[in-house]
């Protein structure tokens, strides 16, 4: 067993704060990670606070994992001592399913192991990135390309990457198209760099006024306010595709009628209280679709990160050390961060 250093949640309404696990020893086909950045993931803060009513406790998210490699299994052929490597939303699947056969292991049919809170349908509970160190299965573990002076901007691929580059790869878009990217944090802003770097016209609809100029800077060719009736309406049947990443409940009409004949809007937003029901005439007067979309399988997050690396697509981040969490999840719920924090976990001593 390895001992390590972490930060927990003991119950839905308690802070996060110190706490000690046992990674265990690296198997055959394990490595294991020394873990540098931990990027905050609004589902870490749902998690933490019980928002999803499934978190087991002691509670230690973070699954936008970057670091090098300390040790490595026998059978371990991907990776050596010394690498730089990224783990995800997932550490291990069932492996013989028809989603695993696909390479689409999020969607296992018996439920994908989480890096933190355990198997997703039941089981021993898991730990995440808020910690020094983690030991995983090589073949969910990730190779990283960009530059190591980038690895910290790299950390939030491995999930709001992966969650916006699946349903947008999948949807289809590039070129010719018109892709709305709802919301502005840290799935938002990933999803606007990636659907720019695929070649769509992008879209931005954000609540704040004050991230007009940032949305354009980071690849929107057009922003608009979404609380504002008449900007909404000028966007009445343009949108082919539209990404919703927003983190609370909320009208959906207001996007539908946004989208052509055909067109789907897919939510990858997770909020605690259901949508109100959206109005089924603005669905089949244009045979619009509603979808849904769970990160991406492991070998589409390597595709993902591959692309980012090609295209110099990176988060834009704001480093905090660990004991600021708490502060960093109280501005989250105010929209307040540009765009992802990420955690130096060299400050968790
Ligand atoms: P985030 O950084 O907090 O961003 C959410 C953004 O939504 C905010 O920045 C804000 O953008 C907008 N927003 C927040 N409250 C709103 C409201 N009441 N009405 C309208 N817009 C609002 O969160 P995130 O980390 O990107 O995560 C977003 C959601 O995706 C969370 O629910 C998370 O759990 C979920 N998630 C899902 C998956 C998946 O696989 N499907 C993976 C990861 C995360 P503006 O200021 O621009 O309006
Ligand atoms: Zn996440």
């Amino acid at each position: 067993m390895i001992k390590t250093k972490a930060y927990a949640a003991q119950s839905s309404t308690s802070e996060l704060a110190p706490f000690e696990l046992d990674r265990r020893s690296p198997g055959a086909e394990d490595v294991q990670i020394e873990i540098l950045y931990c990027g905050v993931c609004h589902s870490d803060l749902h998690t933490a606070r019980g928002e999803w009513h499934n978190t087991l406790y002691p509670s230690v998210p973070g699954h936008e994992i970057v670091g090098r490699v300390v040790a490595v299994g026998d059978k371990v052929r991907n990776f050596k001592v010394g690498d730089l490597a990224g783990v995800g939303c997932m550490v291990d699947s069932c492996g013989r399913c028809y989603s695993c056969h696909a390479g689409e292991e999020q969607y296992c049919e018996t439920g994908f192991t989480g890096t933190y809170n355990g198997p997703v349908f039941g089981g021993e509970n898991t730990y995440g990135g808020y910690s020094q160190t983690i030991v995983v299965k090589e073949s969910f573990a990730l190779h990283i390309k960009h530059t190591e002076k980038d690895l910290a901007s790299v950390a939030p691929l491995l999930c709001a990457g992966i969650t916006t580059y699946s349903p947008l790869r999948h949807w289809g878009a590039g070129p010719g198209q018109t892709v709305g990217i709802v919301g502005l944090g840290g799935l938002g802003h990933m999803g606007v760099k990636i659907a720019h770097a695929m070649g769509a016209q992008v879209v931005l609809f954000t609540t704040s006024s004050s991230k007009v100029e940032d949305g354009k800077r980071l690849g929107a060719d057009e922003v608009c306010i979404s609380t504002n009736p008449e900007q909404m309406a000028a966007y009445a049947n343009q949108l082919d595709f539209i990404l919703n990443t927003v983190a609370a409940s909320h009208n959906l009409d207001a996007y539908l009628q946004l989208l052509k004949r055909d067109g789907t809007m897919t939510l990858v937003g997770a909020p605690a209280e259901p949508h109100p029901s959206p109005n089924v005439f603005n669905l089949i007067f244009k045979r619009r679709q509603i979808a849904g979309s769970l990160i991406g399988g492991i070998r589409e997050t390597q595709d993902m990160l591959d692309f980012c690396a090609k295209h110099d697509i990176v988060s834009d981040i704001e480093m905090i050390p660990m004991d600021y969490i708490n502060i960093a999840y109280e501005r989250m719920l105010k929209s307040d961060v540009k765009y992802r924090f990420v955690i130096d976990m060299a400050s968790l001593k």
